[in-house]
């Protein structure tokens, strides 16, 4: 799958239906008084954020997404039916720009809906300028015009899960295996400097069809890094913003180090950083399984980690090994997550049932929905 995070596409809200002329009719009097019905609204377009989406590219394929016009109304007072809401999936992280004006008109950071286009009012019947003195009007209105404009879509990617591991334990190549992303891969230490993403999807994965996650290479992380040696700061930064964080370790490299040792020291660097590490949900990958000497004992090694309660997966990118069990493994973690945070973000917001209530609330300064929220 291609990775797409920017994409652009036309949206039209519906125009309001006009109000009715019409007038009661008997045989003997045609214009017994007038009867003519409002017309419906014209139906908003709203984006929805999804957390099930990781890409934009669900919108790839259709340019124009309109919301339905509203009805005209009707005689006998009848009032024309209501346009319907047009509503647009995206991931969460979604900023959208009115292309026309490039204003920055919305940024989708929760499931609830949020109005980008507003339908077109209702159109009032002649019923409507009826008074004792005027009791055959003519008077109607049209309904309000709709609003079409090009819609500029970016997601911003953030990482669930993000890779650490010292030089040369194959994270690149892991990322480049599981996703589209295209890290340079190399023996030397630093061949990335900035961390690259790439969503991972499981539609290998049996039951797991259309379901994916984001995972970072997170390069440069080296002995020290916590005390700021090398450009490890920046480094730790960009994996404390992860859900998950998966170490990756080569158990046989040329060094001879123990592959136990090297998590502890990695674990070690990452909680010196930052104490939040020690509470976020781990996975010990070890890479290059087909490089496996006939007489290294793996599940001594793999028995170290399960003492200490961390769940190991021994993979090959090379070999294409083990995959299918660290996509599903990762999975299901960064979803344990989600519903960690899902539960937390439940108990302290109120949920808000009134649509425009929640919209006043997005809609107003940083500080002021903050207030709301407390
Ligand atoms: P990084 O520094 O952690 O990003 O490591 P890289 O992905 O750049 O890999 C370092 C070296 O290990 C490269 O020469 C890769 O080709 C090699 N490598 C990575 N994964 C495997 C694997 O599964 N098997 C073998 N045999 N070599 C691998
Ligand atoms: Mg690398």
């Amino acid at each position: 799958m291609k990775f797409v995070d920017e994409t652009r596409i036309r949206v039209r809200s519906g125009a309001g239906g006009n109000g009715m002329v019409s007038f009661k009719a008997a045989k003997n009097a045609p214009k017994l008084g007038a009867d003519g019905g409002d017309g419906g609204f014209g139906g908003h377009v709203y984006l929805v954020g999804n957390p099930q989406l990781n890409t934009l590219s669900s919108l790839y394929y259709k340019r124009l997404y309109t919301a339905e016009d509203g009805v005209k109304g009707g005689s006998n007072g009848c009032t024309g039916r209501n346009g319907e809401d047009c509503l647009i999936q995206v991931p969460l992280g979604t900023v959208a720009t009115n292309l026309e004006t490039g204003e920055i008109i919305a940024e989708v950071l929760t499931p609830e809906p949020v109005r980008i286009a507003r339908g077109g009012k209702r159109g009032l019947g002649n019923l409507r300028y009826v008074s004792p003195t005027h009791q055959a009007p003519h008077e109607f209105k049209e309904g309000g015009p709709s609003i079409e404009f090009d819609l500029g879509l970016e997601l911003k990617l953030i990482a669930d899960v993000g890779f650490a591991g010292f030089p040369n334990a194959g994270k690149s190549t892991l990322l480049s295996v599981i996703s589209a992303a295209e890290p340079r891969i190399a023996d030397y230490p630093f061949t990335t400097l900035e961390p690259q993403l790439g969503v991972v999807d499981l539609n290998d994965c049996g039951d797991y069809w259309d379901r994916s996650f984001v995972a970072a290479d997170i390069p440069g992380l080296i002995k020290g890094a916590s005390l700021g040696k090398g450009l490890g700061h920046e480094f730790l930064r960009h994996l404390e913003r992860t859900k998950v964080i998966v170490y990756v370790i080569d158990p046989y490299p040329v060094t001879e180090d123990d592959p136990f040792q090297t998590f502890e020291t990695l674990k070690r660097e990452l909680e010196n950083f930052s104490s939040g590490f020690s509470l976020k949900k781990s996975l010990v990958v070890l890479t290059k399984a087909d490089l496996k000497p006939d007489d290294f004992s793996i599940n001594a090694l793999k028995a170290k980690f399960l003492d200490i309660g961390v769940d190991v997966i021994e993979m090959s990118s090379v070999a294409q090994t083990g995959i299918k069990d660290l996509k599903l493994k990762v999975w299901d973690l960064v979803e344990k997550e989600k519903d960690l945070i899902r539960e937390v973000e439940e108990s302290e917001f109120k949920p808000m049932s009134d649509l425009s209530e929640y919209q006043l609330m997005v809609s107003a300064p940083l500080d002021e929905q903050l207030q709301v929220r407390l």
